[in-house]
């Protein structure tokens, strides 16, 4: 087993860590308490290939795998998740689902430009009574003349504002519920297609959360992806890429409160000395140490699976491994940031410090693309064979 990074991925994580550090940092409470989304940022993003990653340069793309995406994503969460989602939604979520199920037609037109950061993409499967239960969704496209009218409203979709293009679930033959969703490709200014209300969270709040509504939105033919009613078996493996971005997502989190509560340790002094020299605070620094590591052993490892199943052509599942890293890794994303909060004391609890973002934002992971109830399912499903 070789468990370094070649030269090449630490060089990218150096330079993702600066470009972070240096574009991202100033800006970032400033954004958070705003819930400005950051569209500055996205050209500098696109510059450096981050929003293309894992897609071969043909389509566009950086031409790297899984351990290179995670790796940019946890340097971006490290100084902002909200950085991280947007990148995470437009990437493994929009442009993965049309380069993985998509015709050469649907990736010569749409991955390219999403892969070169000249589009944004979005993912709208969630609806209001359909989240854990996405089987369970009620939005439809019936026929209509050569192509699709869709109906219904989806609710939770990252970028949905700032998208150009939109991968959509519907019912195509509801009588087959699960087995009768199809994924349809919708861009920006199509008639009868509109971003709703735009949430206000608890954190991540620099990324934009919305409705998506669709009233007789016409698609064509040409804009269905994948085949008929087969979406939801896609959905599954996308969402296993997806669920790695979510796990790397957690863990920059986790280092960066780390990071700052290791630092504050060593500075802040009670009693005459340093906090770092008190048992409580030095045992609770290295159980972070700890669980941040096993949490990277687990996203790197699903992370280099995806790259494996990627050479082979396909043929090895990660739905199991990808699930772990997801639902350790935001779970020591909660821990952690809450224990950097602790270690803050008072300070912890303003906004003047870095560490109560962190915990706001952490929350996410443990939701988005799949609680940790549903990784539980999907984790013991694995593990008992059902
Ligand atoms: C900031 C943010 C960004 C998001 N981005 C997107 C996006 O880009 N695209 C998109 O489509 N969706 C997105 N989502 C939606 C997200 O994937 C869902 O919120 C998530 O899947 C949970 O669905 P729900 O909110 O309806 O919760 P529910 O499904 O209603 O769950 C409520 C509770 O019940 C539990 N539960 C549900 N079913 C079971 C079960 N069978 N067994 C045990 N426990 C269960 C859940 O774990 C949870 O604790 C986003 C959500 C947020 C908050």
């Amino acid at each position: 087993m070789d468990f370094s990074l070649t030269d090449e991925q630490q060089q990218l994580r150096r330079t993702v860590r600066e470009f972070a550090e240096s574009e991202i940092a100033p800006h970032v409470m400033e954004w958070d308490e705003a819930s400005q989304f950051p569209s500055e940022i996205l050209p500098k993003l696109a510059e450096l290939g981050l929003l293309g990653v894992i897609f071969p340069e043909k389509y566009g793309g950086a031409g790297l795998g899984y351990i290179e995406y995670a790796l940019a994503i946890e340097e971006l969460s490290r100084v902002d998740g909200s950085v991280g989602i947007i990148v995470a939604a437009h990437t493994s979520l929009c442009t993965n689902h049309i380069y993985k199920f998509g015709n050469e037609a649907q990736r010569l037109k749409y991955v390219v430009p999403l892969a070169q950061g000249e589009k944004l993409g979005c993912w709208s499967l969630t609806e209001p009574g359909a989240g854990s239960d996405a089987g369970g969704i009620r939005a439809t496209a019936a026929r209509a003349g050569d192509g699709w009218a869709i109906n219904g409203s989806k609710t939770f979709t990252t970028n949905g504002h700032y998208a150009d293009v939109c991968v959509a679930m519907a019912l195509t033959d509801p009588a087959k519920a699960r087995h009768g969703i199809s994924a349809f490709i919708v861009e920006k200014g199509t008639p009868g297609f509109r971003p709703g209300k735009k949430e206000n969270k608890l954190g991540m709040r620099a990324s934009d959360t919305s409705e998506v509504i669709f009233s007789d939105c016409r698609v064509l033919a040409d804009n269905l992806l994948g085949k008929q009613g087969e979406a939801f078996t896609n959905i599954l493996q996308v969402l296993d890429g997806g669920r790695i971005s979510i796990a790397a997502m957690a863990l920059g989190m986790a280092q960066g409160a780390f990071d700052a509560a290791t630092s504050y340790a060593k500075e802040r002094k009670q009693f005459a000395k340093p906090i770092g020299e008190f048992q409580a605070i030095q045992f609770k620094l290295a159980d972070m140490a700890t669980e941040i590591a096993a949490a990277r052993l687990l996203v790197y490892h699903a992370a280099w699976l995806a790259d494996q199943s990627i050479a082979a052509g396909g043929s090895i599942r990660f739905t199991q491994e990808s699930s772990m890293a997801k639902l350790h890794a935001s779970e020591v994303g909660v821990r952690v940031a809450n224990e950097a909060v602790q270690i803050f004391g008072g300070y912890g609890f303003i906004k003047d410090y870095p560490v109560e973002k962190y915990y706001r934002d952490a929350k996410l992971c443990t939701i988005g693309e799949g609680t940790s109830e549903i990784q539980r399912l999907v984790i013991a499903r694995r593990v008992l064979g059902l």
